[in-house]
This record gives structure tokens, sequence and C-alpha cells, in this order.
């Protein structure tokens, strides 16, 4: 049993947004924002900045290095990467977000190579280690929650295969995992660990937030090519309880409120609350007939990626919907017209789920395709 939390902080059962980010907000963390300026040299300021990393690491599950960045999760993207300067990368594709890390390092003229899995499955660990066998790669990239798709990589064994079977760095993106599902960053070995404050953490956009294990940032002192995000620097302010450049200081006020209320909750409950929130939509998507689009055993436990079933149009399911007050995904990429997509994450609590999917059934009748 989980102790009686409002994780809504007095809002249980009227969250109607249910995006897979950005997310519903409450409203303790919108008033943080509102803070009086301050400036960001202060001691206002570094009063405020010592208290982040050290409850942020309890997220992500680290002893080591995390920092924040006024940046949206594509800009940590780039900056493992240019902290990096991989030789050369093995990218891990199996939707839209992981094809677009992919298309990133392209971008920055880095060789890639990319190994592919359909659209809603999940990486086989023994598929990374065969790719890793046949060429030499300095840096993994894996998406552990592909939003676009709702399935989840078991990114524990992806990382433990990448680690027995080559030196390379595991650089995973846990945008919509952390903070909504187990992440281990020591335990499970990762490199870098980037996420975005819209998702499970529960705030407005606008702020990155990553982990850089030891050997990243021994390796990226050397020779990163990043400028804005060069994590060097960005380590050395963090030692005066500063950030390089001028920081989104609403958004830092908001995540030192924000943070208390994570590890009130606890990480334990707060994953577990997420668990129920992802078995209650499997229970009424079954019910129901709606299929989804990843296999059991590998689905997110925060976004819910669903095909509808046969004579409903998921485009009109959700416009639908809408009518009645409730925003949900529509479907992402190639699968837009074909899927529709619940965001279960952040602040959200059952009753207020319970709601939408009434409203869902109540939609159906009038979503024919
Ligand atoms: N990675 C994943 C898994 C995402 O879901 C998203 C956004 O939804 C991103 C990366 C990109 O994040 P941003 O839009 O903050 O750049």
């Amino acid at each position: 049993m989980t102790r009686a939390f409002d994780p809504t902080g007095g809002k249980p059962g009227q969250v109607r947004f249910f995006l897979p980010g950005p997310v519903w907000v409450r409203d303790a963390v919108r008033q943080a924002m509102a803070h009086e300026a301050i400036g960001h040299r202060g001691k206002a300021f570094a009063d405020l900045y010592s208290r982040i990393p050290p409850r942020l690491a309890r997220v992500f599950r680290t002893n080591g290095f995390v920092f924040t960045t006024t940046s949206a999760g594509t800009g940590l993207w780039e900056a493992a990467l240019l902290n990096l300067m991989p030789e050369r990368i093995l990218a891990l594709a199996s939707g839209a977000f992981s094809e677009r890390w992919a298309a990133c390092a392209r971008d920055l003229g880095l060789a890639v190579d990319v190994l592919e899995a359909p659209w809603g499955s999940a990486i086989a660990p023994d598929e990374v280690r065969r790719a890793l066998g046949r060429s030499r790669y300095d840096a993994v990239t894996v998406v552990h929650s592909e939003t676009s798709t709702g399935a989840l990589n078991d990114l524990a064994a992806v990382a433990r295969t990448v680690r027995d079977a080559s030196d390379a760095f595991v650089l995973a993106d846990v945008v919509t995992s952390i903070a909504g599902s187990p992440v281990e960053c020591d335990d499970w070995g990762l490199d870098f660990a980037l996420t975005g404050s819209q998702k499970a953490f529960a705030l407005p956009p606008g702020l990155g937030l990553a982990f850089a294990s030891d050997r990243f940032r021994a390796r990226a002192k050397e020779r990163s090519r990043a400028h804005y995000l060069r994590l060097s620097e960005a380590e050395a302010f963090a030692e005066q309880h500063q950030t390089p450049y001028t920081p989104s200081t609403p958004h830092l006020f908001a995540l030192d409120v924000q943070l208390d209320h994570i590890l009130d909750e606890t990480l334990e409950a707060r994953w577990a609350r997420h668990d129920a929130l992802r078995g209650r939509v499997a229970a009424w998507a079954a019910e129901r007939g709606h299929a989804y689009a990843a296999a059991e055993g590998s689905r997110s436990w925060t976004v819910s990626c669903l095909k509808p079933r046969p004579g409903i149009s998921a485009e009109a399911l959700v416009a639908r919907v809408k009518e009645r007050g409730y925003t949900i995904g529509g479907g992402y990429g190639k699968w837009k017209a074909s899927t529709f997509r619940i965001g279960h994450m952040g602040d959200v609590d059952l009753a207020s789920l319970e709601g939408l999917l009434a409203a869902l059934d109540e939609s159906a009748g009038e979503a024919a395709a």
C-alpha cells in the first residue's frame, strides 16, 4: 500500500490535460514561477541553486553530477554528442525520437550507424551485442521510453550489454521515463541521461536536466566541441552554485518546489502511481478493444499509444474528447492517423484518469472512421 498522497496538490480528479508532454502543472509550481526577479550572480540565486543538484541526483539515482540548463530536451541530445565527440555512434532506433537523435548526430557531422527495430518494438539486447561485434563504436544512443510508440526499451539490459561487449559510452534519453518509472543512472552504468522539465517532472517546458558519468566528464574535458552546453563549464559554475549563462530562474524556483514534492511522495511511490495509471489504461483498452502499439512487457509507464478498435478514427476520437474538455495526444509522425496517445505522467491521479476514460467512452460513438 502506498500512503495517501495527493499528487495533484489539491486538485484530485480535476486534471483534464493528458498530453505525453508538455504535461499538466500543479498550482504550487506555477505560482513558484511568479517569484520576483533575482540576479543570477547574487546570493539569493546561489542559495536556490545550491539546493538543486543534490536533490536532482536523488531522482537520477546517482552520486555523480547532474546539471540543469535552459533548453529543450533536443538541446541535450546535442550536448551529449558535442561534449563526447564520438568517432562512431551506434544509434538504436525504433520510433520517431530515436530516429531524430540519430539525425541530430548526422547533422553534427558525426559518423552514425543505425540499428533499427520496427516501430513499437523494443530493441533486443542480443542485436545490440551483434552490432557491437561488427564495428567499433565509442557511443551508443538509446531512447528509454519511445514517446512516439509507447514502447519501453530495457535500458538496464541494453546498458549492460554495451558495457560487456565494448567500451562504448551509453547515452540515454530518459525524457519520458525518469521520475515516472525506474531509471538507475549509477546501477545501470549509464554515461549520460537527459530529460526535459515538461515530462514526468511535471514542470512547464524550458528546462533541460542531465546526468553525466565521471568517465563521460573526463573525456568531455578533453574533447568537447560544445559551447553553450559545455559540460566542464556547467560543472565549474555548479561548484559555485551558479550556471555559466543566464538561467531561466523562474524554472529553477519551480524545480525547487517540485523536487520537494517528488521526494515527499518518494520516488518509489511515484513509480508505483505511474504503474497503476498505465495498468488502468491497459485494463480499459482491453475491455474496449483498443490495441496497444507496443507489446506487453515493453510498454512505457508514462505514455500509452493505442490503435482504436475497428470502426473508430483515432483523429476523430482526439477531436471529440477535446470537445469534452480533455486533451490527449494524437498519433506521432507516420502513426499520426492510426493511433492516439494518452500521457499519464507527472502529477496526474487515478481519479482524473477515470474521468478521461469515461470521456473517451462517450466520444467513441461519435468518432466513426
Ligand atoms: N525524446 C523523447 C523521448 C521525447 O518524447 C521528446 C519530446 O517529446 C524529445 C526527446 C524532445 O524533447 P524536446 O521537445 O523538449 O526537445
